[in-house]
Order: C-alpha cells, then sequence, then structure tokens
C-alpha cells in the first residue's frame, strides 16, 4: 500500500529547495504526493526560526494534529529545518506525538527515520552538527516547469549579532562550480527559462576553495547556458560585494537586472553592533555603482527596525539612507530578540510601541518611493515570464501574472486566449502600483515555450509528474516574504 505524504514549508527559499528535495526523497522511496494534505500518511513540517513567532506557529500546528494521530496510528509526523536543528528532542518532549526529528544537516535521512521510527514503534531523533551530503545531491521533485532553485552554498561565515543562521546551518559549505553548472545545464535542457542561485550568502561564493571570483565567474558562465534566460541569486551581503560582480551582471546578457541586497539599517552605529562589517556609504557606493553600470536595475532591500539600542538619531540615519538609495521594494522588519543570538542579551531592548511606531513610519516612506519608482515604469515595453493562475478577476478585465526581468510583478489583461504560465509575453505598462505592475492593452508579443508545454502537460523538470500547488508547498507560509533570503543575510 503506497503511503502519501504532504509537507508544510516555512520560512526562506532555501527551505522552500529543501522541501523539494524532501519531496524528490520521499517518492524515490515510493511514497506518493497526497491529493488531500489532512489525509497524508506522513506530514513534514521543514521549519523556521528567524522569527519570534516560529515555534509558536510550529507547536500549534503540532497541537491541532494531535488529534487527527491518536485517531490514526498508521499516521507520522516528522520535523525537519532549523527549528528542528534549534530544539531538537525538546520537539518530541513537548509534541511525543512526533515520529522523526531531523536537521539541516541531515534532510536525505528523511525516509530512513521514517522507516526506523515506524518499525521500532518509537521516535527517532537525529541532528547532525555538520553537513552529510550537499542536499543538491538528493533527489528534487521541483515545483516549477519554468523557473528553478539552484543551491551554490550552505551555512555562513558571519556572525550578524541578530541571526540564529550560522548557529542553525553552520559555516559555508560551497558546491563546486562544475556541480552547480551541470544541475543549470540540466534544468535548461528540461525547457526551465530561470533559474536563482541560492545561497546564505552567495556572492561569498567561493570562500571555501579560495577563490574570490567565484560568484562573478559563475554568473558569467551561466551566460553560456544554452536556452537559459533568465539567471537570479539571493541574497547577497553588501561585504562581498566586489565591481566584478557587478560587471558580470552587466555583462553577461541572462543575468536579470535584479538585486536584493540587504541593508538592515541605516545608522553605521547600529550596523557596527550589528556586526555587519559595511558602513552606510559603503551600501549607497555599492548602489552608486550598480546603478552607474545597470540603469535600470531594481534594487530591493531587508531592514531591520528596533534593534537594541537604537536611538531616535540612529532611525532617521536608517530613513535617510531610504530616501537616497530608492529601493522599489524593501522587507521590512520589526526586531524580535531571539534566544541564542547575541543581540538577545544586550541590554536596551526597545519597548514594543517605540518598535511599532518607527515601523510605520518607515513602511509609509518605502511605500512613497515603492509607488514612485514603479511609477517611473509606466509606458515601458517590458517581458513577462507568465506565472501559475488566471490572475485576478478585476471588474471586466481578465488579468494573467508574471514578473518582469528586473523582478517586478506584472498583472497584464492578455488580450488573447492560449496563453499559458510558462510562456513569455510583452506588454506595456500602464499603470505602476505601490506594490505590482498593470498592463490593460493586452499582448504585443506571445512566446509558447517548452516550459509552457510541461507545465500545461504537468510535467516537471527531471520528467516528475505535477500535483503541486497544495498548500503549504512551494508556498513560504514565511516568517519572512518570499524575495529575500533568510530576512538575514
Ligand atoms: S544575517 Fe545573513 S550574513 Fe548575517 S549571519 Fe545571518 S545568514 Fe549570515
Amino acid at each position: 500500500m503506497t503511503r502519501s505524504y504532504s509537507i508544510r514549508t516555512y520560512g526562506c527559499q532555501m527551505n522552500v529547495h529543501d522541501s523539494e528535495r524532501m519531496a524528490g526523497l520521499l517518492e524515490s522511496a515510493g511514497y506518493a504526493r497526497a491529493e488531500d494534505p489532512t489525509e497524508a500518511d506522513v506530514v513534514v513540517f521543514n521549519t523556521c526560526a528567524v522569527r519570534e513567532n516560529a515555534d509558536n506557529k510550529l507547536y500549534g500546528n503540532l497541537g491541532h494534529l494531535a488529534p487527527a494521530k491518536a485517531a490514526n496510528p498508521n499516521m507520522q509526523i516528522a520535523v525537519g529545518g532549523c527549528l528542528a536543528q534549534k530544539d531538537r528532542d525538546t520537539i518530541t518532549r513537548r509534541a511525543p506525538w512526533v515520529d522523526v526529528v531531523f536537521g539541516t544537516h541531515n534532510v536525505g535521512s528523511l525516509p530512513a527515520l521514517l522507516e526506523r521510527a515506524r518499525h521500532n514503534a518509537t521516535a527517532e531523533v537525529e541532528i547532525l552538527e555538520s553537513l552529510e551530503v550537499f542536499p543538491s545531491t538528493l533527489p528534487a521533485r521541483r515545483e516549477s516547469a519554468y523557473a528553478g532553485w539552484v543551491s551554490i552554498s550552505v551555512g555562513c561565515n558571519n556572525t550578524c549579532t541578530f541571526c540564529i543562521v550560522p548557529a542553525l546551518r553552520g559555516k559555508e559549505r560551497d558546491r563546486r562550480p562544475g556541480d552547480v553548472l551541470a544541475e543549470v545545464q540540466a534544468l535548461a535542457a528540461d525547457g526551465v527559462l530561470e533559474v536563482t542561485l541560492l545561497g546564505q550568502n552567495v556572492n561569498a561564493y567561493g570562500s571555501e576553495f579560495g577563490d574570490r571570483g567565484a560568484f562573478a565567474s559563475l554568473l558569467r558562465a551561466c551566460g553560456g547556458v544554452e536556452g537559459l534566460e533568465r539567471v537570479r541569486f539571493t541574497s547577497p551581503h553588501p561585504r562581498d560585494f566586489t565591481s566584478d560582480v557587478i560587471a558580470a551582471m552587466a555583462e553577461t546578457p541572462n543575468v536579470c537586472h535584479q538585486l536584493h541586497m540587504p541593508l538592515q539599517s541605516g545608522s553605521d552605529r547600529v550596523l557596527r553592533a550589528m556586526r555587519r562589517s559595511y558602513r552606510s556609504s559603503r551600501f549607497l557606493g555599492i548602489l552608486e555603482e550598480v546603478r552607474a553600470s545597470i540603469p535600470d536595475a531594481a534594487v530591493s532591500t531587508d531592514i531591520i527596525v528596533g534593534f537594541p539600542g537604537e536611538t531616535e538619531e540612529d532611525f532617521a540615519e536608517t530613513l535617510a539612507v531610504v530616501r537616497e538609495a530608492r529601493f522599489s521594494q524593501a522587507f521590512t522588519f520589526q526586531y524580535s530578540q531571539r534566544p541564542g543570538t547575541p543581540a538577545a542579551d544586550l541590554p536596551d531592548q526597545l519597548p514594543k510601541a517605540v518598535v511599532q511606531e518607527r515601523y510605520e513610519r518607515l513602511v509609509a516612506l518605502q511605500e512613497e518611493i515603492s509607488w514612485a519608482e514603479n511609477r517611473r515604469v509606466e509606458g515601458r515595453e517590458v517581458e513577462v515570464l507568465v506565472s501559475t493562475g488566471e490572475g485576478r478577476k478585476d471588474g471586466a478585465t481578465r488579468r494573467m501574472s508574471g514578473r518582469a526581468r528586473d523582478g517586478r510583478l506584472v498583472h497584464f489583461a492578455p488580450g488573447r486566449d492560449g496563453i499559458r504560465p510558462g510562456d513569455v509575453v510583452t506588454v506595456t505598462i500602464d499603470y505602476g502600483a505601490p506594490h505590482h505592475l498593470v498592463s490593460d492593452g493586452g499582448v504585443h508579443t506571445h512566446r509558447r515555450t517548452r516550459a509552457g508545454d510541461a507545465h500545461e502537460a504537468g510535467t516537471r523538470p527531471g520528467g516528475a509528474p505535477t500535483g503541486l500547488g497544495l498548500p503549504g508547498f512551494g508556498k513560504p507560509q514565511a516568517a519572512v516574504p518570499a524575495a529575500t533570503g533568510c530576512g538575514a543575510s
């Protein structure tokens, strides 16, 4: 009897991609995706530990599953990801109906641990301190026919004081460039048009094998991959952003003119306390260099408000950098104390009301800027990679959605039938809204692609059948919005 599974994913893209590996592993072990996740024989939680309420969310969900597990003893519950790496057997103590706990370094052990727990009728907790195998060597069941995640490194060598990632994902480990390129080529050969290179700190790529120019070389090498139309990457660290990377972005046609670069704070005093190893002038200097080489680049960022000890003057400096940087988008967070991070023990933790009030001022300023930056795109013709779904029904207008090359979300009136997710169209932008662009004039060109064929046929790269879009899978119920790295970096 084939056992079914369902995966619930929380957190960043690294977790979304890890979930694709967990699904690939389970299917290689003979499990099938549950049509109805509430009916699954095996429920896997791929957890995040970045935000304060991440714990509450996990234990709340585990509590909800207890009656279902009591009613169906054959059901198994597994908890993986960053919170599992942090909490370990605390999870089985607080939720003794959990069968398996595995960490960020041993994703590959999931099927064996499930079998062992079932055979021995005891909970299996296996947490490793360092990487067992590079997750990219594991089978994957990919979410999309037209866009793919490619992990180039795991872990991080930085020690930002608010961040728990190094403690949970370990020191940076880099994949060999040849392995990365082989995966990118295989995806493109399967019709994938867009890849996103993933790492906690992508532009530090190569530090493990002593090649500081490795990331720029990798971007240029992706430029030579046949059929690959779009290359994105997340997340870079301002300290490691070097001119060769900017030149590679500007000179490699399929590298998208989109850059997500976390600022975190505009105050040098706060950046020092965060141990971010750059200052606001350097950050703005990088933006200037990027915009000199890539004038149409869309730049987004992450900002934390209310870091311990942040004064009104510090916050004013953050607002000043935001005004000058003109980000197309900013993911803004209220600082939350994370046990196990150095910042959690800092004096001068700010009152919630102060943090909330500053947060609202920052969001209002950035909303104004995002809107103005999107209005500048009005009248421009843009290329859109059509994404899943029929878009929004808005009165008389039926719209579809997709991403422009600079990462902006576009809702467009197709004006003709036969356009599928995975196809490529060009449209003229009529209106720039604060968080998306709108085109109502119908598409100018429509290119049917192999990715569109695959989406229509329900196949995925690597030949896997579809069945995705299950709640919680692929759509991060995130502590952090989709576009960022770990909300850290
Ligand atoms: S914030 Fe990013 S760069 Fe800093 S320690 Fe965390 S993952 Fe590393």
